[in-house]
């Protein structure tokens, strides 16, 4: 049993982290107008909108994004894939907790 689903090889785990890093750069060179409306489409394809505001600064606005295009969970597995070994326990980790029981440490 394997604790991860998302990325069976370390380098299908670095890709997605590297596209992560890519994708913000491109986002901090944006304008406010492009990422506000960036924003406002992914709310829109949820099917919900800000009642009041929305991000303000331009980070909130990035992380914003950022959290629908690469879901924590999905970014904790690529690190936990790629830097995570057997054995070891990270307690702010889901998968290592998880991924338990299938080697002896040596
Ligand atoms: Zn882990």
């Amino acid at each position: 049993v394997t604790a991860t689903q998302g990325f069976p090889t370390a380098e299908s785990a670095l890709a997605y982290r590297q596209e992560h890093d890519a994708r913000v750069r491109a986002l901090y060179r944006m304008t406010m107008p492009t990422l506000r409306e960036i924003e406002r489409t992914q709310l829109a394809q949820q099917g919900t909108h800000h009642v009041v505001g929305g991000p303000g600064g331009k980070d909130e606005l990035i992380n914003a994004i950022l959290a629908t295009e690469y879901p924590a969970r999905l970014m904790n597995e690529a690190s936990h894939v790629l830097w995570h070994r057997r054995g070891e326990r990270w307690d702010v980790c889901d998968f290592c907790s998880a991924d338990t029981g299938s080697l002896e440490t040596s």
